[in-house]
């Protein structure tokens, strides 16, 4: 299974020039990448200008089609030629106010819509303190996949990001982030949970990928020191050169 990288865009870049540029010098750089699948997810406005590489939606609504004001729905997405779709990211249950519930809905509908889920799961300073990571991560990951069978489990990646990891777009000024042994504990706690729903079998198919701070020095660490199957890239995949030399690094 290849390594994945997916570059999370967020809200950015605010010109649709300046994302067909970020897209080209990417596109160029990443050519000749055989050993990761990169996927970019930027701002569902960008999404039917950019294409020649694997793209993603950021989120995506539990229904096809209706009523929804601002709504996208999965089927939207993949009729623009989505293949992925973030699901339950840490700042869309903070100022959207996402419950497990919500990422559930919406994971079921992506699954029908044939895409492939990215569900974000990872605890904020305060529950880090108090002890809680693994209780929040049982929590968002088993109320994400409440009633997912074993089948479509396997296309869901699981995207660890600890809150307080997470830049506020420069990955180089985030004041702490886990060490490679940090992650490959937690990667073992997640892959244990679901091993206890889906059976080990079914989750070797399953990609546990960090997302906090990645940039390009220090994801070799994530992938051959803790042993993720990728990386949920923000602030570090805004800039090409920066980006483009953390896939080479990786992959
Ligand atoms: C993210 O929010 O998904 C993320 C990984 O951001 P950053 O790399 O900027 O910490």
């Amino acid at each position: 299974m290849k390594i994945l990288i997916v570059a999370n865009w967020k809200m950015n870049p605010v010109t649709v020039e300046q994302a067909k540029t970020l897209f080209g010098f990417v596109k160029k750089g990443i050519k000749n990448t055989k050993n990761a699948e990169v996927v970019i997810c930027p701002p569902f406005i960008y999404l039917g200008i950019l294409s020649g590489l694997s793209m993603g939606g950021q989120d995506s609504f539990w229904e096809e089609k209706g009523p929804f004001t601002g709504a996208i729905s999965p089927e939207m997405l993949k009729n623009l030629g989505c293949e992925y779709v973030i699901i339950g990211h840490s700042e869309r249950r903070e100022n959207f106010l996402e419950t497990d519930e919500m990422t559930n809905k919406k994971i079921k509908r992506a699954l029908a819509a044939k895409l492939n889920p990215i569900l974000c799961a990872g605890e904020t300073a305060e529950e880090r303190k108090n002890g809680q990571t693994e209780s929040v991560l049982k929590r968002e990951i088993m109320g994400g996949l409440k009633d997912i069978s074993k089948e479509d489990v396997s296309r869901i990646t699981i995207a660890y990001e600890p809150i307080w990891a997470i830049s506020k777009g420069d990955p180089y000024q985030t004041k702490e982030i886990p060490t490679p042994d940090n992650i490959k504990k937690i990667s073992f706690y997640i892959r244990g949970l679901l091993s206890e729903i889906y059976g080990q079998e079914t989750v070797q198919n399953i990609r546990i990928i960090y997302g906090g701070s990645a940039n390009s020095e220090n994801a070799r660490g994530f992938i051959k020191e803790a042993g993720m199957q990728g990386l949920l890239v923000g602030g570090a995949s805004l800039v090409a050169e920066e980006f483009i030399k953390l896939v080479k690094n990786v992959a």
